[in-house]
């Protein structure tokens, strides 16, 4: 339940229908599901719960609007993207109270994930005036090679609960750019933000029945048809590594495009000659951003023997100095995690750390009362044998290794069949590009502790994913190539 005026607003005025080819509906027997607040477990509303005869008429819905929406001016996609880019940033706060209200991050951080969310939606009204080709001589001279980029076709989108907003506008973004229509099924345990960034869309001029939405509880049920229906031309997928992996096997029948962002077990290096409050100050942003909920998030600290008592007491008084609360009250910095079941799962892995022998300098408690809180918690001497040094953690818990050489820190950074992000702090210009050429993963954070940014390539290696969102290479994913050979 909302517990205050602006919260239930901000939850009445959220379309909790699906959405389907520009009209708002129930779904087949009017079946729906409720939407928990995670700091207090109440229900906040229902939303529509489509069954698979829904999905698919989402799906007849995309296929109608696909010919005219490819036909559409370039310049106007853009201009829709524009505006919409511009409904986003001004509504910001009212945004983030719905995110807040259904996924649980403090106020702070859900304006954060908007304003970054809200920049795929400027970088590709960009991109969609920049779909460009290739015009040459064959190697003959006899001949012309004409090389254009079209528009793939339907999309089926389907996008996690840690960040509601911004993993549907790294999607949509390019889609729409593109020339796409599209499906998206938001995850059944926040739904709320997307609705509300369809009605923005409507709003910025986005024609019916490009954009479907489509909230469901009986999601493989619903997503199957659509998946191995040959209509759709790309699915991508934000989620596990477990789901991406039933997915682009169901994808083979079809042998679909798919883009995968998959999990990860992102590393966090600190070397001997890093600076230390510089590595404490990025450690608190790639751990506790988004509570830790997050794929780029750190889970593991390898810290050179040299520095690691400086750093883990300094990261210790950072995070034992956190307040943690329900997201929506002012000055709190850390909120519930999104459900009982992430919540026992990160008590899990640290009970499992501490029992082989991990040292906890702060948290490592499950607090009593209501809501899914778990508090930051910074682990020391963990073994290599715990479960989280292989495991993504997904919570606020903080492991820390040592080491003392530089290629035993590389071994054990790759050591992992993710390669998402790795994080790395060094001083020495040398070391750190020897060491980034090393190390497996889709990103690297130089001396930084956050990577994310619609202008550059995110993705992953390995069991992360395949394919990339954001960049110049973003807008790639959402065309087909195709060659004219010209006799001339
Ligand atoms: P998840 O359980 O894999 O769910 C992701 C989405 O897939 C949800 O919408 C979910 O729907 C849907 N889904 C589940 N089973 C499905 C099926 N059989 N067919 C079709 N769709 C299905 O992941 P999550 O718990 O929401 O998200 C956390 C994971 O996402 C973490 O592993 C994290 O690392 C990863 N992630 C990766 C990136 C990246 O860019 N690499 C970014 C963010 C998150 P329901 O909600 O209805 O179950």
């Amino acid at each position: 339940m909302a517990e205050t005026d602006r919260e239930r607003r901000v939850i009445d005025e959220v379309t909790k229908g699906l959405i389907i080819g520009g009209s708002v509906r129930d779904a087949t027997d009017q079946k729906t599901f409720g939407v928990e607040d995670p700091s207090t477990g109440a229900i906040l509303c229902d939303v529509a719960d489509a069954s698979p005869e829904d999905g698919m008429a989402a799906l007849d819905a995309a296929a109608a609007a696909q010919a005219d929406w490819a036909a559409t001016a370039p310049r106007e996609r853009g201009e829709i993207l524009r505006r919409a880019f511009e409904l986003v940033t001004e509504r910001a706060d009212d945004i983030a109270m719905l995110m807040t209200l259904e996924m649980g991050k403090p106020l702070a951080e859900s304006k954060a994930e908007i304003t970054y969310a809200a920049e795929f939606f400027r970088w590709f009204s960009e991109e969609a005036v920049r779909i460009s080709g290739e015009w040459k001589v064959n190697a003959t001279g006899s001949g012309r090679v004409l090389v254009m980029r079209q528009p793939i076709g339907p999309c089926l989108l389907i996008t996690p609960w840690n960040f509601p907003l911004a993993m549907g506008t790294r999607k949509i973004g390019p889609a729409i750019a593109a020339g796409c229509t599209m499906v998206i099924k938001p995850a059944s345990l926040t739904p709320l933000t997307i609705l509300k960034l369809a009605d923005i869309l409507a709003e910025a001029g986005l024609p019916d029945g490009v954009l479907n939405v489509v909230t469901t509880k009986s999601t493989g049920k619903v997503m199957g048809p659509l998946i191995t229906d040959g209509r759709i031309r790309k699915l991508s997928f934000t989620g596990s590594t477990e789901v991406g992996q039933k997915l682009l096997q169901q994808s083979a029948e079809q042998v679909l495009k798919t883009s995968m962002e998959l999990g990860g077990n992102a590393p966090f290096v600190v070397c001997a000659d890093a600076d230390v409050d510089e590595a404490v100050q990025g450690a608190m942003l790639a751990k506790m951003r988004n509570i830790g909920e997050a794929c780029t998030a750190a889970n593991r600290f390898y810290v050179h023997a040299d520095v690691a008592e400086e750093f883990t007491k300094k990261l210790t008084e950072r995070m034992g100095a956190m307040s943690v609360g329900r997201g929506t009250e002012e000055g709190v910095e850390v909120g519930p995690l999104v459900e009982a079941d992430q919540r026992d799962k990160v008590a899990e892995l640290v009970d499992d750390a501490v029992q082989k022998g991990a040292t906890v300098r702060t948290g490592g408690q499950v607090p009593s009362g209501q809501g899914y809180f778990y508090p930051p918690t910074v682990l020391a001497d963990v073994p290599t044998s715990a479960r989280l040094a292989k495991e993504e953690i997904f919570g606020p818990v903080a492991p820390i290794f040592t080491f003392t050489e530089d290629d035993e820190a590389i071994r054990a950074a790759n050591d992992t069949e993710f390669g998402l992000v790795s994080y790395l702090y060094t001083k020495d210009l040398s070391r750190a590009i020897r060491l980034s050429e090393r190390l497996e993963a889709g990103m690297v954070g130089l001396n930084q502790g956050m990577v994310s940014n619609a202008g550059a390539p995110f993705g992953g290696w390995k069991q992360s994913g395949l394919g990339r969102e954001g960049g110049s290479v973003g807008i790639e994913e959402y065309l087909e190539v195709k060659y004219v050979a010209m006799n001339v």
